[in-house]
């Protein structure tokens, strides 16, 4: 078996990060600054017969119409219609207006996983399940699963719910 898995989300909610974690290798760029993801990067893990396929995309630009924001955009757009899952990371918490926009381009066809990354953030989890079902009410999500990328906490429930799509 094989799969791409896009992963998507405003500058900064740990994209690059998870990829890296999920892989378990240090693939894509990671920083404290937005933007530092400019082009797509793929990494590719093989593993119990299955081959991950996983597309880091950079965060959807919503400041600034200019020609690097719109292309930045389009690969978005591009990677998201391509892939058989759909991994839409936010931060534990935070549901913001960039969140939305990046969530208003979802394709519909695709199934896509609400993973809400920075849990460890978190210090009373009971505050996730509703944080969880509103973000769930804005979207038809296939599954959400709170995670960990630097603490590699819920890595494999992550895993199993991307394996259903492969
Ligand atoms: P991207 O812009 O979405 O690719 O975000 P990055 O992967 O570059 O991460 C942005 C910042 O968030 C970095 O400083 C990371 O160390 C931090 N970060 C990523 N994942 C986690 C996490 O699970 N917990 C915490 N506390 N910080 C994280
Ligand atoms: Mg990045």
């Amino acid at each position: 078996r094989c799969g791409y898995i896009a992963i998507v989300g405003r500058p900064n909610v740990g994209k690059s990060t998870l990829m890296n974690a999920l892989i378990g290798a240090k693939v894509s760029i990671t920083s404290r600054k937005a933007q530092t993801t400019r082009h797509r990067i793929t990494g590719i893990q093989t593993k119990d017969q299955t081959q991950f396929v996983y597309v880091d995309t950079p965060g959807f630009q919503t400041r600034h119409s200019n020609a690097l924001n719109r292309t930045l955009n389009r690969t978005v757009t591009n990677t998201l219609t391509a892939a058989d899952v759909i991994l839409m990371i936010i931060e534990a918490g935070t549901f913001g207006p960039a969140d939305q926009q990046v969530l208003d381009l979802l394709p519909k066809k695709v199934p896509c996983i609400l993973v809400i990354n920075k849990s460890d953030r978190v210090k009373d989890k009971a505050i996730l399940m509703p944080f969880a079902q509103k973000v769930m009410s804005a979207f038809p999500f296939a599954a959400v699963v709170p995670v960990s990328a630097t603490l590699r906490f819920q890595l494999e429930s992550l895993e199993g719910e991307i394996r259903k799509y492969l």
